[in-house]
């Protein structure tokens, strides 16, 4: 298939140029972006080399064509073309073609499978249609325009009366030519007297077919039967709008911000961030910060006190869920509300005359300024959190609690965004389902969405102008989607869908306590990851066969000091007594560079996930580390189903240095831990490329395939504009896993997974077939993972570990 590169100064119009082809052409197309440079203060230029990998991502021997915006994009064009290989540059054609009009028929013309010299063509008379409508330019393709049809003696012909509501628009015409431009014979579309190549999206265009026009579709030449009966077919099922045509929906600019790009079959889509298939009615939500009241200042003594005592009462708040799943995050919040500079700040403010509520949120707005204007865009997204926490101490401050979330009933709750508060807050009861105009996969109100278990899509625009309050809405988690008013016929899948989900859900919880066996009976190890004893009961009632990682850093991030030996102790022996002999993996301390710790402040690094992170932070301060470290081996003397596992290990002396510390502290505490299993977490690339060498120094392998995803990558895992890099289904991702496994085969170590994959059920089939036989996932997933293990079938060829 032609391959079509498009070369932009900007990523967001290149993204959204792509974005729309890949619409248009139902992800056929063999498209790719070289946009923008890598420069975050001035990211508009085009780059010759991002050009030249781009062809050949996209290299096909039919050809190639890349479209340019700019001045500039064509000698970068140019460039890429003369560092190319001569062989592929001569199939490279550079066409000047409107970038995005060009982009659509090129790429429709591609995923159909026409030649390089259509595909050029159907571009370069991409303005046709609306040039013709617009009557601005003069028509650039005459001479193949008007196509007789009545030169041919057997032509056989359908007609149709279009029901589409915005009748044969971009979609549909994309759909025609992906379905007839496969056929030799020659196709035609004619309304009234005009009649155009229907191999063509332009000459389709420029039809301007509407709802309720008559059309007819010609075809001549050996396969003009087929090409009759697969028009017709796709003109019964309305070219691909089946949907919009029952529901009567139109897509009105001025009605419903629903665009062309997220409307799919009649439903609004957006980012699924949690499964699940739910009917309920519309609660919509939207934030208000309380009003700042009409008051004099008091005695500044008092207006500080009252603003004191609202912000410990958020304080206390934040403190019991730091406590909670995803603590961590309101940790984080914990320390903006509790930094002294902010205190100076709103101090100066009630010195100057202001009263509290203003002097708060002025120092809040200044706040939420410096987080907005970062650079890094996860330190941006953090905006929102400091306007969360400012919302929040206002609310107790006013006393206006008006803005908070109150549900009696089931609904699919809908908001522009929320905030973590907010999530922590809902009662699963009555929040069946979340919908969210903005947010990401990876912001932290979709982290706790999934961590509660609650159906959630975001990013789905229009969503909250397009619904009404008690408004029967369908959502389904699976795939993204927002059904407003479906068809008979989707109500009746959706409702198979949901059943098939429910059934599964009780089937899996019913089998939870089974082991989870394949197909041809192989026993895979089935482990919960947990952050602390409060997660226990549920590991326990999902089957958990042992914890395959203890998030220790709960401990250490849950107070403003250290947690003592003894403390540590207790802890580690009750979740290791809790499992029955069963193994329990603790991994040691993980925190440092972008997870900081509120008892052991740490210094600013420049780039924090290459920092002083996990083990080379214990490693640097002893003091902490030793403390942990015979904590672990006191609890593994009365529980020896303990073992302990090391995160961000990269060198085989940094295992041996460990080593080492349990060594001399077991002799001083005069204990015997030889036996006690040493394994090291996969996280880094080098760890994978010297697995052999690690190897033959660890117990086990546990791979975490969060960081080894962001690090094989070398994508931040925090940063939602490259989620679409931070994909642990990446070829580089699956090889690093696969390595692994066959390093800890080759010594005859285990191999389990920690990071989010194991938890995944779409990749479970996948690592089973790489040889991973045992997986450590949230507690939530295990009965639903434990139930696609056993439908999985173990590939002779797998290694075992
Ligand atoms: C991982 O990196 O996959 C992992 C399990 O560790 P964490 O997510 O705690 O960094
Ligand atoms: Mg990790």
């Amino acid at each position: 298939m032609v391959g079509i590169v498009i070369v932009s100064h900007s990523k967001r119009l290149a993204e959204g140029v792509a974005e729309l082809a890949t619409q248009m052409t139902q992800g056929a197309v063999n498209l790719s972006i070289a946009a923008g440079v890598d420069d975050p203060e001035n990211p508009i230029g085009t780059d010759a080399v991002a050009v030249m990998s781009s062809i050949e991502e996209v290299y096909d021997d039919s050809g190639v064509v890349v479209l340019m915006d700019l001045g500039s994009a064509l000698l970068s064009a140019e460039m890429a073309i003369e560092l190319l290989d001569p062989e592929m540059a001569e199939k490279v054609k550079m066409i000047s073609a409107p970038i995005v009009e060009g982009a659509m028929a090129a790429s429709v013309a591609a995923a159909a499978g026409l030649p390089v010299e259509t595909v050029i063509s159907e571009a370069r008379s991409a303005l046709s249609a609306k040039s013709d409508h617009l009557g601005d330019l003069p028509s650039v393709a005459s001479e193949e325009n008007d196509i007789d049809s009545s030169s041919f003696s057997d032509v056989l012909s359908f007609s149709w009366v279009v029901k589409n509501p915005n009748g044969i628009h971009a979609r549909p015409a994309a759909a025609i030519v992906g379905k007839i431009a496969s056929f030799s014979c020659d196709v035609w579309l004619e309304k009234e007297s005009e009649t155009v190549n229907a191999k063509s999206l332009n000459k389709i265009a420029k039809l301007a077919v509407r709802n309720g026009d008559e059309i007819r579709f010609l075809a001549a030449g050996d396969d003009a039967a087929e090409a009759i009966a697969s028009f017709e077919q796709l003109a019964n099922e309305h070219f691909g709008e089946a949907d919009l045509v029952k529901n009567g929906v139109k897509e009105k600019e001025d009605e419903v911000e629903v665009t062309a790009s997220n409307l799919v079959d009649g439903a609004l889509t957006g980012i699924s961030v949690n499964g699940g298939i739910v009917s309920a009615p519309v609660v919509k939500f939207a934030h208000v910060m309380p009003a700042i009241p009409d008051r004099l200042p008091e005695y500044i003594t008092i207006e500080s006190a009252n603003l004191r005592n609202a912000m410990s009462k958020v304080e206390d708040r934040l403190l019991e869920r730091s406590k909670e799943d995803n603590g961590d995050i309101f940790d984080a919040h914990l320390m903006m509300l509790t930094d002294p500079e902010l205190w100076d700040s709103v101090l100066s403010k009630l010195e100057s005359g202001l009263i509290a509520e203003q002097a708060w949120v002025d120092s809040m707005a200044e706040l939420a300024d410096v987080y907005k204007n970062s650079p890094s865009e996860y330190m941006r997204e953090r905006e929102a959190d400091v306007r969360d926490i400012a919302r929040q101490v206002m609310v107790e401050l006013t006393g206006d609690f008006t803005a908070t979330i109150k549900l009696d009933s089931p609904c699919v709750l809908f908001a522009s965004d929320l905030m973590p508060s907010d999530v922590a807050d809902l009662d699963k009861e009555f929040v069946h389902a979340i919908c969210l105009e903005q947010g990401g996969r990876t912001s932290h109100s979709a982290i706790l969405a999934r961590a509660m278990g609650i159906p959630a899509v975001v990013k789905v625009a229009g969503c909250l102008d397009a619904v009404h309050d008690g408004q029967v809405v369908t959502l389904d988690g699976f795939c993204g989607m927002l059904w407003l008013s479906p068809s008979e016929e989707t109500i009746a899948e959706l409702d198979k869908k949901r059943t098939t989900w429910v059934q599964q859900k009780e089937i899996a919880l019913q089998k939870v306590s089974k082991p989870a066996l394949t197909q041809d009976g192989t026993h895979i190890s089935v482990l919960a990851n947990i952050g602390g004893p409060k997660d226990l009961a549920l590991a326990v009632s999902n089957g958990a066969e042992g914890v395959g990682l203890f998030r220790t850093e709960f401990l250490f991030q849950a107070s403003s000091t250290l947690p003592t030996e003894d403390e540590q102790f207790e802890i580690y022996k009750d979740v290791a007594e809790a499992f029955n002999g069963n193994p329990v993996t603790v991994r040691t301390l993980d925190v440092g560079g972008d997870k900081p710790l509120a008892s052991f402040p740490m210094p600013k690094e420049d780039n924090p996930f290459l920092g002083v992170r996990g083990i080379r932070l214990c490693l640097k301060h002893k003091e902490l580390f030793i403390s942990q470290i015979r904590a672990l081996i006191r609890a593994f003397n009365v529980c020896p189903n303990i073992q302990v596992m090391l995160p961000m290990i990269s060198t085989v002396a940094e295992i041996n240095e460990v080593k080492n510390l349990i060594r001399t502290e077991a002799a001083v505490l005069g204990i015997d831990c030889e036996a006690m299993n040493v394994g090291i977490m996969i996280e880094v690339p080098a760890a994978v490329l010297n697995a052999d060498m690690l190897a033959s120094e660890s117990d086990f392998f546990s791979i975490g395939t969060n960081d080894l995803t962001q690090y094989v990558m070398a994508a931040d895992r925090g940063n939602p504009e490259l989620s679409n890099l931070v994909n642990y289904f990446e070829p580089s991702v699956i090889k690093a896993i696969e390595m692994t496994c066959i390093a800890g085969d080759k010594a005859g170590i285990p191999v389990s997974m920690c990071g989010e994959m194991a938890g995944d059920v779409d990749a479970t089939e996948l690592l089973l077939k790489l040889g991973l036989r045992k997986f450590s996932a949230s507690a939530s997933v295990l009965p639903e993972l434990k139930e696609q293990i056993r439908d999985c079938e173990l590939s002779p060829l797998t290694t075992q570990n």
